[in-house]
């Protein structure tokens, strides 16, 4: 009989990333398409320790109640919308997170798919290969410039702050808009915090950064897009529900913006056929925000060693509810 640790894994991760880290528990593997606690994964949860997943498997407060065992629930991500919160917290579970290690690279991701979409980068390139290029055309591929721009960033917090710093050596304005007052930011950015409608009305680009709670799911909606310029450019390398994704489409086809670059989307991924694919002023990428090497695997780190302190029953390195430790459970 194997008496380690049973730690549920969503999904495989790449062995040089792992190394020895699971050798000590007995991992189930969920079967590949799998999200969240399905097929086998559920056969061992009343034993489970920890779980491992990702920031697309939903752990609903019904998983969570029938794992009695459970200490830690590892995120490898930044954003933990996906896990009931509210039942961890009542049964004493930890969630840990993994902030830091991918701001920079969202961030740079964000001012890639403003570039993109503000230059035509995607409709240019294919024009180009298509042989549509045929002269040096003054008035082809015209796109927007960022010097002297209001930059609106949504959510000052890690990634919004590197957002605003990269967008400041553009010469952008920035404004801001955040839950709390960030007066410290404000001033080493040089930037402006202001109310959500005059963000809204102010920004050539609005970047969204907050974090999907009940307060922000669809915030920028169809009342949100008749304040913003026609000639707005939204981003949205957050979480696809800050957005209300019929009034986004109802936005870009009208002509209430300009332009949108989505890292995220609502449902996500967003199948095929979707209509948003369809709009040449709609740039898509598939969630990666994260997506470099380095920052990958330096997310897999903090997460394999959230999930081994949890089991230890050890404070995590990144914990989202630090206010279980006190749980009298
Ligand atoms: P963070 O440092 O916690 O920043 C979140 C910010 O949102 C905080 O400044 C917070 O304000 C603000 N906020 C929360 N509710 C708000 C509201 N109602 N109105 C205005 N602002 C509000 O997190 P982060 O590391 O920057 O990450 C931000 C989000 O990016 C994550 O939650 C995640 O969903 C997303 N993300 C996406 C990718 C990707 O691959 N595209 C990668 C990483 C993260 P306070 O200062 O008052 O708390």
């Amino acid at each position: 009989m194997n008496d380690k640790p049973i730690v549920l894994l969503t999904h495989p991760l790449p062995a040089e990333w792992v190394g020895s880290d699971l050798d000590g528990y007995q991992v189930i593997l969920a079967e590949k398409g799998q999200k969240g606690i399905q097929g086998k994964l559920i056969e061992y949860l009343d034993r489970a320790a920890g779980i491992l997943c990702l920031l697309d498997d939903p752990i609903p407060a019904g998983i969570i109640e029938n794992a009695p065992q459970l200490k830690v629930i590892s995120n490898l991500a930044v954003g933990v919308d996906n896990i009931d919160l509210a039942a961890c917290n009542r049964l004493g579970i930890a969630v840990g997170h993994t902030p830091g290690v991918l701001t920079d690279s969202t961030a740079d991701l964000t001012v890639a798919l403003l570039l993109a979409v503000g230059r035509q980068l995607v409709a240019a390139s294919e024009d180009a290969r298509q042989g549509k290029w045929s002269s040096w055309d003054p008035t082809g591929w015209l796109g927007v410039d960022l010097k002297g721009a209001t930059a609106g960033i949504l959510g000052l917090g890690k990634i919004g702050s590197a957002v605003a710093k990269r967008l400041a050596a553009f010469e952008c304005q920035i404004i801001f808009t955040n839950r709390s007052p960030k007066p410290e930011q404000a001033r080493s950015l040089g930037a402006k915090q202001v109310s959500l409608e005059t963000l809204l009305r102010e920004s050539d680009f609005l970047c969204l950064h907050t974090s999907l709670t009940a307060e922000t799911k669809g915030m920028i909606d169809r009342e949100a897009f008749k304040l913003m310029k026609p000639t707005a450019i939204l981003i949205n390398a957050a979480r696809g529900g800050v957005v209300n994704t019929a009034d986004l489409l109802h936005a870009l086809q009208s002509g209430q913006i300009r332009a949108a670059g989505l890292d995220v989307t609502d449902p996500e991924p967003l199948p095929p056929d979707h209509p948003l694919y369809q709009l040449k002023n709609c740039l898509i990428t598939p969630h990666i925000g994260s997506a470099t090497h380095g920052t990958r695997k330096a997310i897999a780190r903090i997460a394999l060693r959230n999930l081994a302190l949890g089991i230890q029953g050890e404070p995590l390195e990144h914990c989202v509810n630090p206010q279980v430790y006190n749980h009298p459970g």
